[in-house]
């Protein structure tokens, strides 16, 4: 019976999670049992987890449905440690992640036209289920990512959120080699974004809040730094000819709006930087110019695996602070304090 005991404790053995019980409560540490994937499914050892700010919602219960407790985290870095029933194109051992995208269910008429992306049911990682602030996570097998040996995993894991929504909205926005793109805010997504704009061959404007972001935007791959406080950054892109394609990451609605004239003809202000305040523009200002305005959100695992490829091959990496997941707590704060540089990671072996 001893034996029986020991064994049974084993196989229970329990592991680290922060969870959030309830709406705005603060993290908490706590023992879990290791969980087990069911069909379809696989589990994860995470080696990172990115904190982004969009995991407000899970901590503040912002997104409708979220059933507590929750552990939030949908930059997810790891390790293929178990597969549930009918996984078999995935191999235990492999390196893994998870990001938004955590799953679709392959049947609603989005998917059905292969349109994952926009899936009825879709599924995300920390919010729909446990995501990645804890030792172990199980996801469904159509959301993993597979890692390239290149990457580290504290740096693989913000290239799944921060990294994909960037890089695959200025891929799908019409920004050719040589165009002027202008990238607002040089933050968790301006510093990836103005990196992205570089190695596509575009011209880059990058638009911060004070001359001290100057030096390190430039280093990132800006051609010319225009400093909002100081210009008027609208006229500032018209003097440049105008932007093709304005990549507005900081979530300032205001900001935005008073960039819409900073447009050239055909241009896109493409949104990326989640707030719920109206943005502001006239007909005539979307008129002059056929200019439109379109939001974008994230992308499939195949996206994910575009973006890590990408930036395997053109050296684009995230700027990170980690900390250890016993300190999600002052993970989380460090990240909704704004003076990151740029995205918070947790880093499960530190
Ligand atoms: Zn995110
Ligand atoms: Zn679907």
């Amino acid at each position: 019976m001893a034996t029986l005991r020991v064994a049974a404790k084993t196989a229970a053995a329990p592991m680290k999670a922060a969870q959030i019980s309830q709406p705005g409560a603060d993290f908490e540490i706590v023992e879990r049992e290791v969980p087990e994937p069911e069909a379809g499914q696989v589990r994860i050892k995470v080696q990172a987890c990115g904190v982004c700010h969009s995991d407000v919602l899970t901590k503040e219960g912002a997104w409708p449905g979220i059933q507590y407790p929750r552990v939030p985290g949908h930059e997810v870095a790891g390790i293929l440690d178990e597969l549930g029933e009918g996984v078999s194109a995935w191999k235990k051992g492999q390196r893994v992640g998870v990001g938004w995208h955590g799953g679709h269910d392959g049947t609603c008429r989005e998917c059905r036209r292969g349109d994952f992306r926009n899936c009825r049911n879709q599924k995300i990682a920390g919010i729909s289920y446990d995501g990645g602030y804890q030792q172990y996570m199980v996801a469904p097998a159509e959301a993993l990512v597979a890692i390239p040996d290149s990457l580290k995993d504290t740096e693989a894991a913000p290239l799944l959120c921060a990294g994909i929504t960037t890089y695959n909205a200025l891929r799908h926005s019409g920004a050719l080699p040589g165009d002027l793109v202008a990238v607002q805010g040089i933050g968790g997504l301006g510093h990836l974004g103005i990196q992205f704009a570089n190695r596509f061959g575009c011209k880059v404007a990058a638009i911060g809040r004070g001359p001290e972001n100057a030096t390190l935007a430039k280093k990132l791959g800006a051609n010319v730094f225009i400093d909002s406080k100081a210009t008027n950054p609208a006229q500032a892109l018209q003097e440049l000819g105008g932007a093709r394609v304005i990549l507005a990451t900081a979530p300032n609605s205001k900001a935005m709006s008073e960039l819409i004239d900073g447009l050239g003809p055909n241009g896109e202000l493409m949104v990326i930087g989640a707030t719920f305040d109206p943005i502001e523009v006239t007909p005539v200002q979307l008129i002059n110019g056929s200019r439109t305005i379109q939001g974008w959100a994230a992308g499939t695992p195949a996206d994910s695996e575009d973006t890590l490829r990408f930036a395997e091959l053109s050296g684009v990496r995230p700027m990170i602070e980690t900390y250890p997941l016993d300190k999600a707590a002052e993970a989380y704060a460090r990240m909704m304090s704004g003076h990151a540089q740029f995205r918070v990671v947790l880093a499960m072996g530190s």
